[in-house]
């Protein structure tokens, strides 16, 4: 059988700068756990622009669409700017985002001990926290027609559609459903049926998949519920599945619940391919930091998770993602940190590849 296939695209800014330390994890991977990958690496964004004219070229898109799974660093930065809104770095990401049809976003929220301080909620709160927001990412308000800034009598109104198919609603249920089988089996879904027909349908479509796996506990939440409940308890939940709109506030809600944007890894998943995996694109939630780029001090520790998210969702390799994520634990609970994580005053940072060099030696422990 061949080689798992990867492809790279590091981007721009901190992007190659994180993207370097995976490259030597996945590398510790093939020499220490005989799991190697075909490892391809091309352009996207501003990179992409400055080669080739365009932020994401064509073959690259092609590659993307072949490969068991990519991982991507970040895009963006001031020199690109002025672009065109066609050709700006972000169109790289979205056109990537579109064309492989990625409908389910994986947004954990992770709360190591060592950064339980670093929430805004109380320590016992977060610590050990471990939850995942599917959130819908293709349809619903952000796509919905109509749309636009009508003129209506003697003023304008403003117009957005939510609209979901029963299929849209169905393909992700059946993520988070897939999902909840290889944690908790408990999953809840949110939306707003007490006001909103869309929401009345997601309710009926999500109970109706639930049927198929009986072994998960559902329970259903009105959104706004759920925004109160995940900064009351957040313990409660383990996964959640919830539409593109409300998912977008609730991720972003859970993920700061535990601290660094450097430290927020996701995934977007969409239909399962010929050899039964699905499609997939990992990336940090953070974007290219220009602002510490080229100096060593970006946490790499978001693009690691990231790679570990691929070893568990892509590859089937769920003991080695935790694994990584277990090494990742112990170095931040022997009190390393880089820039962004510091806290108390006589730490001094580690650079980047300090990081990395750190996460490999805990690899190295847990053998
Ligand atoms: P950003 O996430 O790049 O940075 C926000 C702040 O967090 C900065 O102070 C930065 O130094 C810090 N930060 C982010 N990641 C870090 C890390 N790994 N380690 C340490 N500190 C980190 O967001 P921004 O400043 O709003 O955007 C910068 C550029 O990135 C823009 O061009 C934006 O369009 C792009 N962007 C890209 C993505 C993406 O590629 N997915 C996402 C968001 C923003």
């Amino acid at each position: 059988m061949s080689n798992p296939s990867l492809l790279i695209l590091p981007g721009d800014g901190i992007g190659p700068e994180v993207m370097a330390e995976v490259r030597r994890i996945i590398d510790w991977y093939g020499a220490k756990r005989g799991l190697v990958f075909d490892v391809s690496e091309d352009l996207v964004g501003g990179c992409a622009y400055d080669a080739h004219g365009t932020p994401l070229h064509d073959d690259t898109m092609a590659k993307a669409q072949e490969v068991d799974a990519v991982l991507l660093g970040a895009v963006g930065g001031p020199k690109y700017d002025s672009l065109d809104f066609s050709l700006k770095p972000e169109r790289g990401l979205l056109r990537l985002r579109k064309e492989m049809d990625l409908y389910a976003n994986l947004r954990p929220a992770q709360c190591f001990d060592a950064l339980a301080d670093f929430s805004s909620l109380k320590t016992d709160v977060v610590a050990g926290l471990d939850i995942m927001i599917v959130r819908e990412l293709t349809s619903g308000v952000y796509f919905g027609e109509p749309r636009g800034i009508f003129e209506e009598g003697n003023e304008r109104v403003g117009i957005n559609t939510q609209r979901y198919t029963e299929s849209e609603i169905d393909r992700v249920a059946r993520s988070a459903f897939e999902l909840a089988m290889r944690r908790n089996r408990k999953l809840c879904s949110m939306e707003k049926a007490n006001v909103m027909e869309s929401g009345v349908l997601w309710r009926e479509v999500v109970t109706e998949v639930g049927k198929d796996y009986p072994e998960v506990a559902l329970t259903h939440m009105y959104a706004d519920a759920g925004a109160m409940q995940l900064t009351r308890w957040p313990k409660q939940f383990d996964v959640i599945v919830t539409d593109n709109l409300f998912g977008d506030l609730l991720s972003d809600l859970a993920a700061m619940l535990t601290g660094s944007l450097g430290m927020l890894p996701s995934a977007s998943l969409g239909a399962p391919m010929a050899n039964g995996r699905p499609k997939a694109l990992y990336e940090p939630v953070h974007g290219s930091a220009p602002d510490i780029a080229g100096q060593g001090k970006a946490n790499p520790i978001a693009c690691i998770l990231s790679f570990a998210m691929a070893l568990r969702y892509s590859f089937d390799q769920g003991a080695e993602a935790d694994r990584l994520e277990k090494a990742v634990e112990r170095v931040l609970a022997d009190g390393l940190r880089t820039a962004d994580l510091l806290g108390q005053e006589g730490v001094a940072p580690v650079t980047t590849a300090e990081m990395g060099s750190a996460i490999l030696a805990a690899l190295d422990a847990s053998l």
